[in-house]
């Protein structure tokens, strides 16, 4: 079978190079007889492609020195209750932006260790939007400032990240982190689930200040304590593997690419397709505000649910899958990480065009 233009979430299409890449090694990686499933994570050739990886990682995100690279399991979830463990310190306290169902998870885990302030939410039009944010509405005397950078379910991002003073902001960068280019100094701590724009499920990126290891609540159990992980270069215990080794092959495939600037500009040419055909279209319209248009998950609807249904039903017999819209949105979302080629979108938008002719 051809292989489909897969428009999920997460987890979702990695680029072609990559799992040819994977699939020549599977069997023998490197001369080392031996699959990368298979190795030890203590042996010299797991070192070099973890060590590897978190080069390539710095070298393609601009990751200064000063800031702890870490591969941890558990999701982006897991990453709500480690961060307020982490880093509540004595002021147990901390501002939470409210832009959609993460950031939501987010802030009610963060409630079981401290007090969480909402800063600012746009829940009260379904999260369309992105709320205005300046310095002054932040708590200078907190433990830390959290966003999401981009929403995955509703289809918005920041167009500009908040200045929070001195605050350290932390982020939630699960899907959109690698898309764009970011100052890297702007942030504290910056986390990401793998399975949406680095490779598979199973890894979760965290990037985070040094000055802010070594401050964990003392219940904190050992594998949620960041300096623990820190202190062992991610291998406290088994990291893991094969998903590091794939994420690495990405990282290569984003830097052969040009590296993120360049991801950014073709990013920025693929959301323009779609975006343009949906602000003319007479049967298809975005659900999003322009300014805070995501890059990565474009949510749209059809003029009734019932031609939803059938654009849904007909674009996956096209070999576009994937497309249904979160429940909380309805309708349709196509999900165009970096692996997504242009061609693949330019294709969807010639099916919808197609189906607009037929059915407006
Ligand atoms: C997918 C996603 C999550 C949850 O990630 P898991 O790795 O499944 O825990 C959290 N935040 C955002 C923004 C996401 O897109």
């Amino acid at each position: 079978m051809a292989r489909v233009y897969n428009f999920s979430a997460g987890p979702s299409m990695l680029p072609e190079p990559v799992l040819q890449q994977a699939s020549l090694e599977m069997l023998d990686y490197a001369g080392s007889g031996q699959s990368v499933m298979e190795m030890s994570h203590r042996s010299k050739v797991y070192e070099k492609i973890i060590n590897d990886a978190e080069a390539l990682f710095r070298e393609a995100m601009g990751i200064p020195s000063d800031y702890a690279v870490l591969f941890l399991q558990g999701g982006a979830s897991l990453q709500f209750s480690m961060i307020p463990l982490n880093l509540f310190g004595e002021k147990k306290k901390a501002d939470y932006v409210n832009t959609g169902m993460w950031s939501k998870k987010a802030i009610s885990e963060a409630k079981k260790y401290g007090t969480v302030r909402v800063v600012a939410t746009s829940e009260d039009k379904n999260f369309s939007y992105i709320p205005r944010l300046d310095k002054s509405m932040f708590d200078q005397t907190a433990s830390y400032a959290h966003i999401t950078t981009n929403n995955t379910i509703f289809g918005t991002k920041y167009d500009t990240i908040p200045d929070t003073g001195d605050l350290p902001l932390v982020a939630d960068m699960s899907s959109n982190i690698l898309s764009e280019v970011y100052d890297i100094k702007k942030f504290a701590l910056i986390y990401a689930g793998a399975q949406k724009n680095i490779g598979p499920a199973g890894l979760t990126l965290v990037i985070i200040r040094k000055d802010l290891l070594g401050k964990a609540m003392g219940i904190t159990p050992v594998m949620l304590d960041y300096n623990i992980h820190a202190e062992n270069q991610s291998l406290y215990n088994t990291p893991p593997c094969y998903s590091i080794y794939i994420s690495k092959l990405v990282i290569e495939w984003v830097m052969k690419m040009g590296g993120v600037a360049e991801m950014e500009k073709i990013n920025r040419e693929k959301a323009a397709i779609l975006y343009d055909y949906l602000d003319n279209s007479r049967l298809f319209k975005g659900t999003v505000e322009k300014p805070y248009r995501s890059l990565m998950n474009i949510p749209f609807v059809a003029s009734s649910e019932q031609l939803n249904e059938e654009f849904i039903k007909k674009a996956t017999a096209a070999g576009f899958i994937n497309l249904k819209g979160h429940r909380s949105v309805g309708g349709m979302r196509a999900s165009i990480y970096n692996a997504m080629p242009v061609e693949g979108v330019r294709k969807l938008v010639d099916f919808m065009k197609k189906f607009e002719t037929e059915h407006a």
